[in-house]
């Protein structure tokens, strides 16, 4: 019988206190069969991570960036000694590695690394004898040998990274939520857990507001074709799997509608209609991070101007307002600004093979008499822009729509 590999990787809320420890590594050693190897990654207790950073501020705001890895990694340490140190209490082996002692090696700048390599040699040997490694999510070392960190979340990475050179069978992401669901439960109580999700429909759900996995760890998994498992460690449930191969169901064409609030939308109207005026608008503000969303130019009736209408986060407006006011580069007739509005998206690889999705999007909307602000499309998702008090109409009536409730 082959031998099985599962990578385990455990989140600050799974851990974030004694009894967490100790309900975690009851998971953990239930997993412990015949042919099965186990290994788990963990991240910091919930709010250690954060006290760290404090710390620094407390010092300096610009705290050094190697010194600041190597502070902020910490937490890791902690909770995986914690963890090793209950599985030996329960009589099973069990060893923390810390990310140097492997080593994880990472690319790039501090704070913002990637994981380039990670040596399994010992922990396979260690598996192979019977005992569980539990490794730091979050850390590496760099080429010269400093602790890095790899951006806030980060063990997500760590798991699937660690997956991908243990060629794991399965990757277990235990979380405080029990799967991705079809749309926010606090939005709409008819959510329902979605059992298997394809990678590009979850970097769409991720990227558009349901925080349950980072896109980049999405996109990780994806390129590395690792299946991921998202579930709770809080209660004993099925959770929802993250691959490459879902079966097209006939009668399920959206996987998942999110929605995101506090957009704001800006139009300027009756810009010169050449070259170089779309470049000479969104400079500035990328210039000043600002990030915009959705981008709309109209077809110019005159040939010689145009409206060119985008969205931001509202938190951006102000700012963007001025860059816009100050920005010498372009003419305009009129300019106007929208606040509080929501972008809802109805997402499924399904749409690629199936006709009118659009008009049923827009006519289930239109019969709730709910106005449509911008509208993008992508092969997988449809956004439409609209108020941010008919946020919970729209998601209940498209979640009907589309035959998810
Ligand atoms: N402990 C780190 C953080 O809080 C990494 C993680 O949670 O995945 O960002
Ligand atoms: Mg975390």
């Amino acid at each position: 019988m082959k031998t099985k590999t599962i990578v385990l990787k455990f989140g600050g809320t799974s851990v974030g206190s004694i009894e967490r420890i100790k309900a975690v590594s009851k998971i953990i050693l239930s997993y412990k069969k015949k042919n099965t190897r186990v290994a788990a990654i963990s991240s910091a207790m919930s709010g250690v991570t954060n006290d760290l950073i404090k710390k620094t501020k407390l010092i300096s705001n610009n705290f050094d960036s190697a010194e600041y890895d190597t502070l902020v990694s910490t937490g890791e340490q902690m909770a995986c000694a914690l963890i090793a140190g209950k599985l030996k209490a329960l009589g099973q082996n069990s060893r923390s590695w810390l990310s140097w002692q492997l080593p994880i090696l990472t690319e790039g700048n501090y704070s913002n690394s990637r994981i380039s390599n990670i040596k399994t040699k010992e922990l396979k040997n260690f598996m192979n004898n019977g005992g569980i490694p539990i490794i730091t999510g979050f850390q590496g070392i760099n080429s010269q040998l400093r602790l890095t960190t790899i951006g806030r979340s980060g063990s997500d990475a760590s798991a699937i990274m660690l997956a991908k050179f243990l060629k794991a069978d399965e990757c277990i992401i235990y979380t405080d939520v029990d799967g991705v669901y079809t749309t926010d439960p606090r939005i709409n109580k008819k959510a329902k857990k979605i059992k298997k999700i394809f990678y590009d429909e979850m970097l769409e759900m991720s990227s558009l507001g349901s925080k349950v996995m980072q896109p980049t760890s999405v996109q990780d998994a994806k390129l590395n074709k690792i299946d991921i498992t998202v579930k709770s460690s809080f209660v004993k449930k099925e959770g929802t799997l993250i691959n490459g191969s879902k079966k097209i169901f006939s009668n399920q064409i959206i996987t998942g509608i999110s929605s995101t609030k506090d957009d704001a939308k800006i139009t300027i109207i009756g810009v010169k209609d050449k070259p170089g005026v779309a470049a000479a608008i969104f400079k500035p503000l990328s210039d000043n991070s600002v990030n915009v969303d959705m981008v709309v130019q109209n077809i110019s009736l005159n040939k010689k101007e145009t409206d060119i209408t985008f969205t931001i986060k509202s938190d951006d407006l102000k700012k963007t307002e001025k860059l816009i006011r100050n920005n010498k580069k372009i003419q305009y007739k009129k300019i106007s600004f929208d606040k509080n509005l929501s972008k809802i998206s109805i997402i499924g690889v399904g749409m690629i093979t199936t006709p009118g999705i659009t008009y049923r999007m827009f006519n289930a909307l239109a019969k709730k008499k709910i106005n449509i602000n911008v509208i993008t499309t992508s092969e997988i998702k449809i956004s439409v822009l609209i108020s941010n008090k008919d946020i919970k109409k729209a998601v209940a009536c498209l979640h009907k729509e589309f035959k998810l409730d």
